[in-house]
């Protein structure tokens, strides 16, 4: 399994120093009931809001007689909130980095800010990696830093 580079490790540090908030793991885990870990919501890098959470689907609800007890049985599903903004940052080095922050956050974003939510998604994907979430293509995210950043519809 690769391993998270020299480089990505120095640029996270880096971007640590300005913004120790932001630079930090975003998707929230847990343990489910029969001890499986997942995704149990996901904040806004910036400002720790949830933008993506387990919520009921309603399709899927089941309810069974159990002698005189009815049991419900509920299914989540990983949904965007309404205050989730996805943001296009066109990168130096090329390409455009894509992200997802809350609607409050996602104007205004200064290039100390894009660099932290840059940084942030890196220190995420060397999350996944070590749980297990597979091998991350870290030369895809090597040499770039942001320059600017658009709103997705
Ligand atoms: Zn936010």
């Amino acid at each position: 399994m690769a391993k998270r580079p020299a480089w990505a490790t120095k640029k996270i540090n880096d971007a640590k120093k300005k913004n120790p908030k932001v630079v930090k793991p975003f998707i929230k885990r847990m343990v489910s009931d029969n001890g499986m870990e997942i995704i149990d919501k996901i904040l806004c890098p910036k400002c720790d809001a949830p933008i993506k959470s387990l919520v009921i689907d309603d399709r899927f609800t089941e309810s069974q007689n159990v002698g005189e007890k009815v049991v419900i049985r509920e299914r989540m599903v990983m949904a965007e909130l309404p205050n989730t903004q996805n943001i296009r940052i066109k990168m130096d080095g090329g390409g455009d980095h894509v992200m997802t922050v809350c609607k409050s956050c996602s104007s205004g974003l200064s290039q100390n800010d894009l660099e932290a939510l840059y940084a942030a998604d890196l220190v995420q994907f060397g999350e996944l990696e070590k749980n297990g979430g597979g091998s991350v293509p870290w030369y895809v995210f090597e040499g770039k830093k942001p320059k600017g950043y658009k709103l997705e519809d």
